[in-house]
C-alpha cells in the first residue's frame, strides 16, 4: 500500500483554522499556516457540445452549485473529441447531456473565424461545422461574467488530416511521409496559431489562453517512452521538413547524420520488439547507438526547442495585445511517466513564458497508462528488466510509492502520487510568477476492467493538489464525460478546505 505522502488530518485543521481568519470567527487551532487564505482557481474543462445539449445556464448552474467552479476552460479550438466531443463511442455515457455518442463529431474553431487574422497562413477558414453558425465564445463569455466566472480560451494542437491545404503544414516523418502532426517550424503553422490566438484576444474579452500539446520529439517516439507507446511506429518519427531541415543547418546540426542516427535506432526498436536480444543487452546496445549518433539527442532538443519557441511566441503575441491576459500550457501527461519526457519539461524554463502551467496529474487512468508506459519501454530499452522491477525503479527515480504493476490498472494511483506531482511542480517554479494548476482526472475514459473515478478519489486529489501548495485546480478531460457524483467530489473539497 502506498504511504501517504502528508498528514490530511493537520492539513484540515489548519484549512478549518483559514476558514475561520476568513470568516472572523475564532480559530479552533493555533496550528501555523503554511497556506495564504487567498481565492483559488477552480476550473473545468467544458466543450461547446454540453453548452449546446444541456443549455448555458443549466451548465454553470451545475458547475457552480456542485464544485464552486470560478474558471471555464471553454474547448475553442480543435479536432480532437478527448476535450471537444461527448463521451468516447462505446465508453458509457454519463448521468446528464444527450445520451447518444456524436459519431459525426468533427472539431475546429468553435468561435467565429475573423479572417484578418488569417492573412499568415495557409490554414484559413477552420471553423468547426459542428453546431451550425453557434459561436461558443460570444454565446457563453457574458453568461460566465455575468456570474463572475471567468472563461479561458482551450485550444489543442490537434489536427485532422482531411483539411484544406494541411499537407502543406504536415511533418514530414524519417521516411518522408507525411504525418498527422504539424511543423512547429512551418511559418504556415506558427503564424496560423498566431492569428488564431490573436483572434481570440482582440475579438473577445477572454480571461485568458491555454494552449496543449500532447507531442514528443523523435527519440521519445523511436523508443515509444510514453503511455500507448507501443503503438508508435519507429519509423514515423519526426521532423524531416525542408523548414527544420534548413533551421538545423543553420544551428549546425548535420541531418544526414541525424537520419542515419534514427534509422539505426528504428531498427533496433524493431528488434527488440521482437524480442532479438543483442549481445551486449538492450539498455547498453541503445546507449551503444545514442553514443555512435549523438545526433539523435540533438535532435530531441531540436524539437522541443521548437515546441518552446513556439510557447514563447504564443505569450509574446497575447501580451503584445492584452497584457494582462494570462498564458500557460497543459503540460502532457507523459510527464508523470517518461523521464525522458520529463527531463525536458524544465519548469525553471517554461515558467519564462508561462503565467500558469496545467501540469497533468490524472490519478485514476494514471494506473492503466503507467502500466502501458512500464510495458512498452519494457519491450524495448528496458527489455531486460522483469516489469514490476522496472516499476520499482521507475517509482524510485520518479519519486512515487504506487502499487504493484498488476494492480495499478485496476486501482489507479493514489492521491499521494497527485500531492507529490503538484509539490515538485510548485517546487520546481520556485522564485517564479507561474501558478501550478494541476489538472485532476474526473472519469477520463479506462478500459471495461479498469479503475473507474469515484467520488471520494476525487474529493481525495483535489485535496492533495491544494496540501501541495497548488494555486488551482484543472477538472478534466471535459465535463460531457464526468459523472455528476464524481464532480461533487471535487466541490466538497472545496468546501472542505475552506475556499468558499
Ligand atoms: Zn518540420
Amino acid at each position: 500500500m502506498p504511504r501517504t505522502g502528508f498528514d490530511r488530518r493537520s492539513f484540515l485543521k489548519s484549512a478549518a483554522a483559514i476558514t475561520a481568519v476568513l470568516t472572523g470567527s475564532k480559530p479552533s487551532s493555533t496550528h501555523s499556516q503554511t497556506e495564504k487564505p487567498k481565492k483559488k482557481m477552480i476550473g473545468i474543462q467544458v466543450g461547446a457540445v454540453s453548452f449546446v445539449d444541456e443549455g448555458v445556464d443549466k451548465v454553470l448552474d451545475v458547475f457552480q452549485e456542485r464544485a464552486q467552479v470560478n474558471t471555464l476552460f471553454l474547448a475553442v479550438f480543435t479536432y480532437g473529441r478527448g476535450i471537444a466531443g461527448r463521451q468516447v463511442p462505446g465508453q458509457p455515457l454519463p448521468d446528464h447531456g444527450k445520451q447518444e455518442y456524436d459519431l459525426n463529431f468533427h472539431g475546429g474553431n468553435y468561435a467565429t473565424v475573423h479572417a484578418q487574422y488569417y492573412k499568415d497562413t495557409v490554414l484559413k477558414n477552420l471553423r468547426a461545422p459542428d453546431h451550425g453558425d453557434l459561436d461558443i465564445l460570444a454565446t457563453v463569455l457574458p453568461a460566465a461574467k455575468k456570474r463572475g466566472i471567468q472563461t479561458i480560451c482551450w485550444l489543442e494542437d490537434v489536427f485532422r488530416p482531411d483539411l484544406p491545404n494541411i499537407e502543406k503544414v504536415q511533418e514530414r516523418d524519417l521516411s518522408g511521409r507525411n504525418a498527422r502532426t504539424l511543423c512547429f517550424n512551418n511559418p504556415d503553422y506558427r503564424n496560423f496559431l498566431l492569428g488564431l490566438v490573436e483572434d481570440y484576444t482582440r475579438s473577445y474579452d477572454i480571461d485568458g489562453i491555454m494552449w496543449g500539446s500532447e507531442r514528443m520529439g523523435a527519440l521519445g517516439n523511436a523508443l515509444g517512452a510514453s503511455h500507448g507507446g507501443a503503438n508508435r511506429d519507429p519509423g514515423g518519427v519526426t521532423c524531416f521538413c525542408s523548414f527544420c531541415e534548413q533551421k538545423a543547418k543553420q544551428q549546425g546540426i548535420n541531418f544526414a547524420r541525424v537520419r542515419e542516427g534514427y534509422g539505426a535506432l528504428e531498427k533496433f526498436v524493431r528488434d527488440s520488439r521482437g524480442g532479438k536480444r543483442p549481445v551486449d543487452g538492450y539498455f547498453v546496445t541503445f546507449w551503444r547507438i545514442a553514443l555512435r549518433y549523438p545526433e539523435i539527442l540533438a535532435w530531441e532538443m531540436f524539437w522541443t526547442q521548437s515546441l518552446r519557441e513556439t510557447y514563447s511566441a504564443i505569450h509574446d503575441k497575447v501580451k503584445s495585445i492584452k497584457p494582462n491576459v494570462p498564458v500557460g500550457w497543459h503540460i502532457w501527461h507523459n510527464n508523470s511517466f517518461s523521464p525522458f519526457y520529463r527531463a525536458e519539461q524544465d519548469l525553471q524554463e517554461l515558467s519564462k513564458y508561462s503565467d500558469f502551467l496545467k501540469m497533468v496529474m490524472y490519478h485514476n487512468c494514471g494506473g492503466p497508462r503507467m502500466a502501458s508506459y512500464i510495458d512498452s519501454v519494457g519491450s524495448t530499452i528496458f527489455r531486460d528488466v522483469p516489469k514490476q522491477q522496472l516499476l520499482e525503479f521507475e517509482y524510485r527515480i520518479m519519486n512515487y510509492e504506487e502499487r504493484s504493476h498488476e494492480q495499478i490498472p485496476n486501482t489507479g494511483l493514489s492521491s499521494d502520487y497527485v500531492y507529490r506531482e503538484a509539490k515538485r511542480a510548485v517546487d520546481g517554479v520556485a522564485g517564479a510568477k507561474t501558478q501550478i494548476w494541476p489538472g485532476i482526472d474526473i472519469d477520463i475514459p479506462t478500459g471495461a476492467s479498469q479503475s473507474k473515478s469515484t467520488p471520494q478519489g476525487t474529493k481525495d486529489a483535489v485535496i492533495a493538489a491544494f496540501r501541495a501548495g497548488a494555486q488551482g485546480v484543472i477538472l478534466s478531460r471535459k465535463y460531457s464525460e464526468m459523472k455528476l457524483a464524481n464532480l461533487s467530489g471535487a466541490g466538497e473539497a472545496v468546501r472542505e478546505l475552506g475556499f468558499v
